[in-house]
Protein backbone atom coordinates (compact mmCIF):
# COMPACT_ATOMS: atom_id res chain seq x y z
CA UNK A 1 0.00 0.00 0.00
CA UNK A 2 1.38 3.43 -0.97
CA UNK A 3 2.08 5.67 1.62
CA UNK A 4 -0.48 8.68 1.19
CA UNK A 5 0.28 12.66 0.37
CA UNK A 6 -2.40 15.08 1.77
CA UNK A 7 -2.10 18.23 -0.96
CA UNK A 8 -3.53 21.63 1.03
CA UNK A 9 -4.56 24.30 -1.41
CA UNK A 10 -6.06 27.70 -0.34
CA UNK A 11 -7.96 29.30 -2.67
CA UNK A 12 -9.53 32.74 -2.36
CA UNK A 13 -11.25 33.73 -5.58
CA UNK A 14 -9.98 31.04 -8.25
CA UNK A 15 -12.24 29.87 -10.32
CA UNK A 16 -10.22 29.97 -13.02
CA UNK A 17 -6.77 28.08 -11.61
CA UNK A 18 -8.63 25.39 -9.42
CA UNK A 19 -9.35 22.72 -12.31
CA UNK A 20 -6.02 23.68 -14.03
CA UNK A 21 -4.21 23.30 -10.41
CA UNK A 22 -5.54 19.93 -10.61
CA UNK A 23 -4.98 18.55 -13.74
CA UNK A 24 -1.53 19.50 -13.41
CA UNK A 25 -1.36 17.61 -10.17
CA UNK A 26 -2.88 14.33 -11.96
CA UNK A 27 -0.43 14.43 -14.16
CA UNK A 28 2.55 14.58 -11.50
CA UNK A 29 0.90 11.89 -9.63
CA UNK A 30 1.80 9.25 -12.07
CA UNK A 31 5.39 10.35 -11.31
CA UNK A 32 5.33 9.43 -7.79
CA UNK A 33 5.00 6.51 -5.27
CA UNK A 34 2.12 7.83 -3.38
CA UNK A 35 -1.59 8.37 -3.57
CA UNK A 36 -2.85 11.68 -3.40
CA UNK A 37 -5.92 13.50 -1.26
CA UNK A 38 -6.24 17.33 -1.86
CA UNK A 39 -7.22 19.75 0.48
CA UNK A 40 -9.45 22.30 -1.28
CA UNK A 41 -10.03 25.26 0.97
CA UNK A 42 -12.76 27.84 -0.26
CA UNK A 43 -11.28 31.24 1.98
CA UNK A 44 -15.23 32.65 1.43
CA UNK A 45 -14.79 33.33 -2.15
CA UNK A 46 -17.34 35.35 -4.02
CA UNK A 47 -17.29 33.61 -7.67
CA UNK A 48 -17.67 30.31 -8.35
CA UNK A 49 -14.81 28.24 -6.85
CA UNK A 50 -17.06 26.61 -4.32
CA UNK A 51 -19.27 24.98 -7.49
CA UNK A 52 -15.65 23.93 -8.95
CA UNK A 53 -14.72 21.66 -5.77
CA UNK A 54 -17.82 20.35 -5.49
CA UNK A 55 -17.80 19.45 -8.91
CA UNK A 56 -14.12 17.78 -8.85
CA UNK A 57 -15.34 16.22 -5.67
CA UNK A 58 -18.17 14.46 -7.24
CA UNK A 59 -15.65 13.06 -9.88
CA UNK A 60 -12.88 12.19 -7.48
CA UNK A 61 -13.65 10.86 -4.05
CA UNK A 62 -9.85 11.96 -2.99
CA UNK A 63 -10.79 15.32 -3.87
CA UNK A 64 -12.00 16.96 -0.54
CA UNK A 65 -13.07 20.48 0.37
CA UNK A 66 -13.80 23.05 3.17
CA UNK A 67 -15.66 26.53 2.67
CA UNK A 68 -15.55 29.58 4.98
CA UNK A 69 -18.19 31.04 6.11
CA UNK A 70 -16.17 34.37 5.01
CA UNK A 71 -12.74 35.39 4.09
CA UNK A 72 -10.32 34.45 6.92
CA UNK A 73 -7.21 34.67 4.97
CA UNK A 74 -4.81 32.39 3.76
CA UNK A 75 -3.38 31.38 7.27
CA UNK A 76 -6.21 30.81 8.39
CA UNK A 77 -7.00 28.26 5.17
CA UNK A 78 -3.42 26.40 6.04
CA UNK A 79 -4.51 25.84 9.47
CA UNK A 80 -7.96 24.35 8.38
CA UNK A 81 -6.04 21.94 6.01
CA UNK A 82 -3.14 20.95 8.28
CA UNK A 83 -5.89 19.90 10.34
CA UNK A 84 -8.23 17.93 8.47
CA UNK A 85 -4.94 16.21 6.42
CA UNK A 86 -4.50 12.65 6.88
CA UNK A 87 -1.60 11.75 5.24
CA UNK A 88 1.65 10.33 6.13
CA UNK A 89 3.44 13.20 3.83
CA UNK A 90 1.63 16.81 3.79
CA UNK A 91 2.44 19.47 0.90
CA UNK A 92 0.95 23.27 1.38
CA UNK A 93 0.56 24.67 -2.81
CA UNK A 94 -0.97 27.84 -4.15
CA UNK A 95 -3.37 26.65 -6.40
CA UNK A 96 -2.14 29.84 -9.52
CA UNK A 97 0.62 27.19 -10.20
CA UNK A 98 3.36 29.77 -9.03
CA UNK A 99 4.35 26.63 -6.77
CA UNK A 100 5.61 24.29 -9.77
CA UNK A 101 4.00 20.74 -9.26
CA UNK A 102 6.54 19.73 -11.42
CA UNK A 103 9.52 20.16 -8.61
CA UNK A 104 7.35 17.90 -6.25
CA UNK A 105 8.82 14.70 -7.29
CA UNK A 106 12.41 15.87 -6.60
CA UNK A 107 11.46 17.39 -3.25
CA UNK A 108 9.87 13.90 -2.42
CA UNK A 109 13.09 11.85 -3.41
CA UNK A 110 14.83 14.47 -1.17
CA UNK A 111 12.92 13.89 1.71
CA UNK A 112 13.28 10.03 1.87
CA UNK A 113 16.92 10.00 0.56
CA UNK A 114 17.92 12.47 3.29
CA UNK A 115 15.35 11.49 5.99
CA UNK A 116 14.71 15.07 5.87
CA UNK A 117 11.45 16.23 7.80
CA UNK A 118 10.94 19.10 5.29
CA UNK A 119 11.81 20.31 1.95
CA UNK A 120 10.65 23.74 1.29
CA UNK A 121 11.17 26.01 -1.73
CA UNK A 122 12.86 29.09 -2.45
CA UNK A 123 12.59 31.78 -5.14
CA UNK A 124 15.72 32.58 -6.42
CA UNK A 125 14.75 35.49 -8.70
CA UNK A 126 12.07 38.03 -8.18
CA UNK A 127 10.61 38.11 -12.06
CA UNK A 128 7.02 39.50 -13.28
CA UNK A 129 6.87 41.16 -9.48
CA UNK A 130 6.80 45.15 -8.93
CA UNK A 131 10.01 46.29 -7.97
CA UNK A 132 8.60 48.03 -5.24
CA UNK A 133 7.63 44.78 -3.37
CA UNK A 134 10.67 42.94 -4.49
CA UNK A 135 12.77 45.85 -2.49
CA UNK A 136 10.50 45.84 0.65
CA UNK A 137 10.12 42.01 0.84
CA UNK A 138 14.30 42.00 0.83
CA UNK A 139 14.30 44.61 3.59
CA UNK A 140 11.74 42.34 5.09
CA UNK A 141 14.02 39.67 5.52
CA UNK A 142 17.18 41.43 6.07
CA UNK A 143 14.95 43.60 9.40
CA UNK A 144 12.97 40.38 10.34
CA UNK A 145 16.34 38.39 10.37
CA UNK A 146 18.52 40.83 12.62
CA UNK A 147 15.76 41.43 15.26
CA UNK A 148 14.61 37.99 15.73
CA UNK A 149 15.49 34.09 17.09
CA UNK A 150 14.00 32.51 13.89
CA UNK A 151 15.61 32.87 10.74
CA UNK A 152 13.46 33.17 7.95
CA UNK A 153 14.87 32.10 4.56
CA UNK A 154 14.70 34.71 1.53
CA UNK A 155 12.29 33.94 -1.34
CA UNK A 156 11.15 30.83 0.78
CA UNK A 157 7.51 29.82 -0.30
CA UNK A 158 5.05 28.68 1.98
CA UNK A 159 4.97 25.79 -0.52
CA UNK A 160 6.88 22.72 1.35
CA UNK A 161 6.77 18.86 1.90
CA UNK A 162 6.11 17.77 5.30
CA UNK A 163 6.44 14.26 6.79
CA UNK A 164 3.44 13.69 9.90
CA UNK A 165 5.68 14.66 13.02
CA UNK A 166 6.29 17.96 11.41
CA UNK A 167 2.76 18.57 10.55
CA UNK A 168 1.83 17.35 13.76
CA UNK A 169 4.12 19.82 15.43
CA UNK A 170 3.02 22.77 13.39
CA UNK A 171 -0.27 22.00 15.20
CA UNK A 172 0.46 22.12 18.34
CA UNK A 173 0.97 25.71 17.75
CA UNK A 174 -2.78 26.87 17.60
CA UNK A 175 -2.09 30.83 17.99
CA UNK A 176 -4.87 33.04 16.78
CA UNK A 177 -2.05 35.57 14.67
CA UNK A 178 -0.51 33.26 12.97
CA UNK A 179 2.41 34.14 10.44
CA UNK A 180 3.17 30.54 8.69
CA UNK A 181 6.75 31.70 7.34
CA UNK A 182 7.87 31.92 11.00
CA UNK A 183 6.24 29.04 12.43
CA UNK A 184 7.48 26.01 9.95
CA UNK A 185 11.11 27.89 11.00
CA UNK A 186 10.61 28.10 14.71
CA UNK A 187 9.32 24.77 15.38
CA UNK A 188 12.84 22.81 14.01
CA UNK A 189 12.78 19.81 12.00
CA UNK A 190 15.49 19.00 9.66
CA UNK A 191 14.48 20.69 6.48
CA UNK A 192 16.31 21.95 3.30
CA UNK A 193 15.24 24.26 0.43
CA UNK A 194 15.10 23.57 -3.31
CA UNK A 195 15.78 26.57 -5.46
CA UNK A 196 13.50 27.55 -8.64
CA UNK A 197 12.74 30.56 -10.56
CA UNK A 198 9.88 32.55 -10.04
CA UNK A 199 6.40 31.39 -11.86
CA UNK A 200 4.60 34.11 -13.06
CA UNK A 201 0.37 33.79 -11.69
CA UNK A 202 -1.08 31.13 -14.75
CA UNK A 203 -4.61 32.99 -14.11
CA UNK A 204 -6.51 35.46 -12.11
CA UNK A 205 -5.00 37.89 -9.65
CA UNK A 206 -3.22 38.05 -6.65
CA UNK A 207 -5.59 39.39 -3.88
CA UNK A 208 -2.28 40.62 -1.92
CA UNK A 209 -2.46 44.37 -1.64
CA UNK A 210 0.78 46.46 -1.24
CA UNK A 211 -1.15 47.65 1.95
CA UNK A 212 -1.97 44.00 3.09
CA UNK A 213 1.92 42.55 2.35
CA UNK A 214 3.02 45.71 4.88
CA UNK A 215 0.32 44.66 7.53
CA UNK A 216 1.24 41.00 7.20
CA UNK A 217 5.43 41.81 7.33
CA UNK A 218 4.31 43.63 10.59
CA UNK A 219 2.71 40.77 11.99
CA UNK A 220 5.66 38.88 11.57
CA UNK A 221 7.54 41.41 12.87
CA UNK A 222 5.41 41.54 15.98
CA UNK A 223 4.45 37.86 16.15
CA UNK A 224 8.63 36.94 15.99
CA UNK A 225 10.37 39.66 17.52
CA UNK A 226 10.45 41.74 21.46
CA UNK A 227 12.85 43.78 20.19
CA UNK A 228 10.78 46.68 19.24
CA UNK A 229 9.97 46.90 22.56
CA UNK A 230 13.22 46.90 23.24
CA UNK A 231 14.29 49.85 21.08
CA UNK A 232 11.20 51.59 22.74
CA UNK A 233 12.91 51.32 25.89
CA UNK A 234 16.22 52.13 24.56
CA UNK A 235 15.08 55.27 23.08
CA UNK A 236 13.18 56.14 26.23
CA UNK A 237 16.36 55.69 28.13
CA UNK A 238 18.53 57.64 25.82
CA UNK A 239 16.32 60.70 25.97
CA UNK A 240 16.38 60.12 29.38
CA UNK A 241 19.97 60.74 29.38
CA UNK A 242 19.90 63.63 26.93
CA UNK A 243 17.77 65.27 29.33
CA UNK A 244 19.52 65.04 31.93
CA UNK A 245 22.36 65.98 30.06
CA UNK A 246 20.87 69.28 29.00
CA UNK A 247 19.62 70.45 32.33
CA UNK A 248 22.96 69.97 34.09
CA UNK A 249 24.29 72.26 30.99
CA UNK A 250 21.54 74.63 31.63
CA UNK A 251 21.89 75.01 35.27
CA UNK A 252 26.31 75.62 34.30
CA UNK A 253 25.15 77.96 32.32
CA UNK A 254 22.87 80.37 34.19
CA UNK A 255 25.24 79.98 37.22
CA UNK A 256 27.80 81.56 34.89
CA UNK A 257 26.55 83.58 32.67
CA UNK A 258 23.05 84.27 34.42
CA UNK A 259 19.64 83.52 33.59
CA UNK A 260 18.26 84.01 30.56
CA UNK A 261 14.98 83.70 28.66
CA UNK A 262 16.08 82.99 25.12
CA UNK A 263 15.53 79.81 23.87
CA UNK A 264 12.23 79.34 23.75
CA UNK A 265 12.01 77.80 19.65
CA UNK A 266 14.60 75.16 21.32
CA UNK A 267 12.25 74.43 24.35
CA UNK A 268 9.43 73.98 22.01
CA UNK A 269 10.93 71.46 19.78
CA UNK A 270 12.64 69.92 22.66
CA UNK A 271 8.92 69.47 23.94
CA UNK A 272 7.52 67.93 20.74
CA UNK A 273 10.59 65.66 20.34
CA UNK A 274 9.64 64.15 23.61
CA UNK A 275 6.42 64.18 22.41
CA UNK A 276 6.59 62.40 19.54
CA UNK A 277 9.06 59.71 20.91
CA UNK A 278 5.90 58.87 23.13
CA UNK A 279 3.82 58.21 20.86
CA UNK A 280 6.06 56.09 19.16
CA UNK A 281 6.45 54.00 22.09
CA UNK A 282 2.96 53.91 23.09
CA UNK A 283 2.18 52.83 18.95
CA UNK A 284 4.90 49.67 19.59
CA UNK A 285 3.11 49.00 22.70
CA UNK A 286 0.03 49.25 21.56
CA UNK A 287 1.01 46.83 18.82
CA UNK A 288 1.72 44.03 21.15
CA UNK A 289 -1.35 44.46 23.64
CA UNK A 290 -3.76 44.38 20.28
CA UNK A 291 -2.47 41.32 19.24
CA UNK A 292 -2.78 39.97 23.02
CA UNK A 293 -6.27 41.19 22.95
CA UNK A 294 -6.79 39.29 20.18
CA UNK A 295 -4.93 36.06 21.52
CA UNK A 296 -7.08 35.92 24.97
CA UNK A 297 -10.27 36.52 22.87
CA UNK A 298 -9.37 32.59 21.78
CA UNK A 299 -11.88 33.83 18.90
CA UNK A 300 -11.73 30.20 16.24
CA UNK A 301 -9.02 30.65 13.74
CA UNK A 302 -12.01 29.81 10.94
CA UNK A 303 -15.21 28.60 10.55
CA UNK A 304 -16.46 26.00 8.24
CA UNK A 305 -20.17 26.78 6.30
CA UNK A 306 -19.78 23.55 4.26
CA UNK A 307 -17.77 20.70 3.51
CA UNK A 308 -17.64 17.25 2.11
CA UNK A 309 -15.99 15.81 5.50
CA UNK A 310 -18.90 16.00 7.50
CA UNK A 311 -22.54 17.12 7.99
CA UNK A 312 -22.74 20.63 9.17
N1 LIG B 1 -5.45 33.09 -0.68
C1 LIG B 1 -6.36 32.72 0.30
N2 LIG B 1 -6.94 33.71 1.06
C2 LIG B 1 -6.65 35.03 0.90
C3 LIG B 1 -5.68 35.38 -0.07
C4 LIG B 1 -5.10 34.39 -0.85
O1 LIG B 1 -6.66 31.54 0.48
O2 LIG B 1 -7.22 35.87 1.62
C5 LIG B 1 -4.82 32.02 -1.52
C6 LIG B 1 -4.88 32.27 -3.02
O3 LIG B 1 -6.07 31.77 -3.58
C7 LIG B 1 -3.66 31.52 -3.52
C8 LIG B 1 -2.66 31.67 -2.36
O4 LIG B 1 -3.44 32.00 -1.22
O5 LIG B 1 -3.89 30.13 -3.75
C9 LIG B 1 -1.64 32.74 -2.65
O6 LIG B 1 -2.27 33.96 -2.98
P1 LIG B 1 -1.78 34.87 -4.18
O7 LIG B 1 -1.43 34.05 -5.37
O8 LIG B 1 -2.82 35.93 -4.36
O9 LIG B 1 -0.47 35.50 -3.55
P2 LIG B 1 0.94 35.75 -4.26
O10 LIG B 1 1.32 34.48 -4.96
O11 LIG B 1 0.73 36.88 -5.19
O12 LIG B 1 1.86 36.05 -3.11
MG1 LIG C 1 0.26 33.43 -6.31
Amino acid sequence: MNAKLSIIVPCYNEEESIEMFYDAMEKIKKQMPLNFEYWFIDDGSTDHSLKTMRKLNRQDKNVHYLSFSKNFGKEAALYAGLQHATGDYVTVMDVDLQDPPELLPEMYHLLVSKRLDCVGTRRTTRTGEPKLRSFFAKTFYKLINSISNVKMVDGARDYRLMNRSMVNAVLQLCEFNRFSKGIFEWVGFKTEYIPFENQERQAGTTSWSFWKLFNYSIDGIINFSEIPLDIASIVGALTCLGSILTLIFIVIRALCFGDSVNGWPSLVSFILFLGGIQLLCLGIIGKYIGKIFLETKRRPIYLIKESDAYEL
